[in-house]
């Protein structure tokens, strides 16, 4: 079922667009089944599981972290996480930073933003993002790279509402690269759409989907 759900959805969305599977909640078999098809990028959002999916999977697995990240957990993961998506302040960018130096490898992040009407969502506004990225202190980071943004809309049926969030993140991105990437090729994602509005995302300029239960079947636990 797996493979098949993987193969319908990359008849669907562009080749140039990434697929990261969310995987979180699910036991490694459905992960291998994933695995076997060909995925090679997985997502999770507990520090723990990652940790212990890390450990027993395949070793070329590109290993996303999705969720809210804790400073004083960022340790367990740094030596390996291919993509941190959800950054939120100067404070965790050091930790990563730290982290980084001590791994002795760059570690790639995405800023997060709140596009959502929900305020239980986290992320930056741009104007925070900006004050972050003058701020010494992170001019000073040797061993993160800021890879673009990340975000997450609203859980609502209003698709129009949906596409101007999508919308504002894709405009918060091309703000930022003209102001501060404008000559890193690395500023390069936008990792929007999740299961219930990757279509919308691919149409306002998404290069990154996180798609979970699509994939893998509805989880029992609602996060
Ligand atoms: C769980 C999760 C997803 C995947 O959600 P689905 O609706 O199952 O596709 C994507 N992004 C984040 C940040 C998540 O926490």
């Amino acid at each position: 079922m797996i493979a098949e759900n993987l193969s319908l959805l990359s008849k669907k969305i562009p080749s140039n667009i990434q697929l990261v599977a969310v995987s979180k909640t699910k036991p490694n078999e459905l992960l291998m089944q994933a695995y076997d098809h060909g995925q090679r990028h997985l997502g999770e959002n507990k520090v723990q599981e990652l940790v212990s999916k890390h450990e027993s999977l395949p070793k070329d697995i590109n290993w996303h972290f999705i969720g809210h990240l804790q400073r004083n957990k960022v340790k367990y993961i740094a030596g390996f996480v291919h993509l941190i998506h959800g950054v939120e302040s100067l404070k965790l960018l050091k930790e990563i930073d730290k982290q980084g130096q001590k791994n002795n490898r760059i570690i790639n992040v995405l800023l997060q933003f709140h596009i959502a009407e929900e305020t239980s969502k986290f992320g930056l506004n741009l104007l925070e993002a900006q004050q972050l990225l003058i701020d010494e202190a992170y001019l000073g980071f040797s061993n993160i790279c800021i890879s673009g943004v990340m975000g997450m809309a609203t859980f609502t049926d209003n698709t129009e509402q949906v596409r101007n969030e999508f919308r504002t993140l894709k405009s918060i991105y091309n703000d930022l690269k003209m102001s501060f990437f404008k000559d890193s090729n690395d500023f390069k994602v936008i990792s929007m759409g999740m299961s219930g509005d990757y279509e919308i995302a691919i149409e306002e300029g998404s290069t990154l989907i996180r798609v979970g239960s699509s994939i893998f079947g509805a989880r029992d636990t609602p996060i």
